[in-house]
């Protein structure tokens, strides 16, 4: 039912990783300004646990302590990823293998771990965040490409099988985002910056409140029937050359 007064993720309870730096820090403060508790997780800045997401027991850990401290969990969103430019020639195994572990297995153990409490919420939301390197390919982001496009495919698959208990799970799949991730790209090669401009159609770099805003929007009440989709965020990027 859509709410009444009041803010619209009022009661809910938000666990987000990634929460100290860009994107992830953005969803942090918009769910919290929508009236969301925010458990945040990351390596670093102002969040409730700092922690590695990676290696098994670790997700486990701190969903049962973001439970404990909120009194359960309405909203997951596995916002820590790494990238890593690169020629595919260049592709060790510990690199293809680190890209994985944090942006793919860290991701599915966590919504896994956070099942059960999702389960007990009356609105459940998983937002996972993709990329559009799924839909264009990018050159030197093999592995990060591989690993976003494996973030859809997992959404889609826990959409399928959690509707049942209310829960709704969507990818959220940004273009080039101004965040400390992309920076160091940014400056050292100002012709990659022009290029991801112009490449949108709007003509800009994305800002991490464009992508919070729909990830608000997504763990809402007004979502409350969408499910299973990758959503690109992307100023209408279009494959220009
Ligand atoms: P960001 O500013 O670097 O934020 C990511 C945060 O995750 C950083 O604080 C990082 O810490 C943390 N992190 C990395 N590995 C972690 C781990 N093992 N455990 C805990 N925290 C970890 O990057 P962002 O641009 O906001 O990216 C957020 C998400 O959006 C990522 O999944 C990224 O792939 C995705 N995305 C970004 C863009 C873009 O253009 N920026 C586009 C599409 C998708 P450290 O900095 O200490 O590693």
């Amino acid at each position: 039912m859509p709410k009444g007064k009041g803010r619209r993720l009022d009661g809910r309870r938000a666990l987000v990783t990634g929460a100290g730096s860009g994107i992830g820090e953005a969803v942090a403060k918009r769910l919290s300004a929508d009236g969301a508790r925010v458990f945040g997780v990351d390596l670093q800045g102002e969040v409730d646990r700092i922690a590695d997401v990676t290696g098994s027991g670790i997700n486990a850990d701190l969903v049962s302590e973001a439970a404990a401290e909120m009194g359960g969990i309405d909203i997951v969103v596995p916002c820590a990823g790494i990238t890593g430019f690169m020629p595919l020639e260049a592709h060790d195994d510990q690199f293809m293998h680190r890209v994985f572990e944090v942006n793919v297995f860290a991701v599915l153990r966590l919504i896994r771990d956070a099942l059960p409490y999702l389960k007990k919420s009356e609105a459940g939301r998983i937002v996972t965040i993709g990329s559009t390197t799924s839909r264009f390919g990018d050159e030197g982001l093999t592995a990060y490409g591989a690993s976003k496009h494996a973030v859809l495919g997992m959404t889609r698959s826990i959409a399928a099988e959690v509707g049942k208990f209310g829960i709704t799970a969507n990818c959220l799949q940004p273009g080039a985002i101004d965040t400390p991730m992309t920076a160091p790209a940014f400056t050292e090669m100002p012709e990659f910056k022009e290029f991801w401009q112009n490449k949108a159609a709007l003509g800009r770099l994305g800002q991490p409140e464009d992508i919070a805003d729909v990830v608000a929007f997504l763990c809402s009440d007004d979502a409350r029937f969408m499910s299973g989709q990758g959503f690109f965020v992307d100023g209408g990027a279009m494959q220009r050359h």
